[in-house]
């Protein structure tokens, strides 16, 4: 049961790792993976030292937010940002090596939650979660 989607995962939800220590219930699941969780923001090491349940968490930080792309005050433009970056990363003429692959693990992974620091704010997994639908997995 659950196994039969591969393919697109449409089922992961993107959650605030700030939230989940208030969920014991879903901090526990972490613990015993339980629940599938990925990682996404950038800097894993920094953040994993300060937020350790984030080692167990799956580490996809290569298609974190890089702080470059930051329009202060302006969150679409800087998801409008990062979107043309992912797209670059990910051009079928010259892909760089590594966001493909993590894309795909991400897309058929089964994971319940993807991670970052912004939910309810509009974040970059919007757009990870877009890229999953991109012809970009032959
Ligand atoms: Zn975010």
């Amino acid at each position: 049961m659950g196994d039969e989607q591969v393919g697109s995962n449409t089922m992961a939800e993107i959650i605030n790792i700030k939230h989940i220590s208030k969920s014991l219930e879903l901090y526990n699941s972490i613990k015993e993976h339980t629940v599938n969780i990925a990682y996404c923001g950038l800097s894993y090491t920094y953040w994993a030292r300060i937020f350790p349940i984030i080692q167990d968490m799956e580490n996809y930080s290569i298609l974190g937010k890089p702080r470059e792309l930051i329009v202060k005050g302006n969150r679409p433009l800087t998801i409008d940002r990062y979107r043309l970056y992912l797209k670059e990363k990910t051009n079928k003429n010259y892909p760089h090596r590594g966001y493909v692959e993590a894309l795909r693990a991400l897309r058929t992974g089964h994971y319940n939650y993807l991670a970052c620091w912004c939910e309810p704010k509009l974040c970059h997994l919007s757009v990870i979660i877009e890229a999953f639908e991109w012809d970009i997995y032959d």
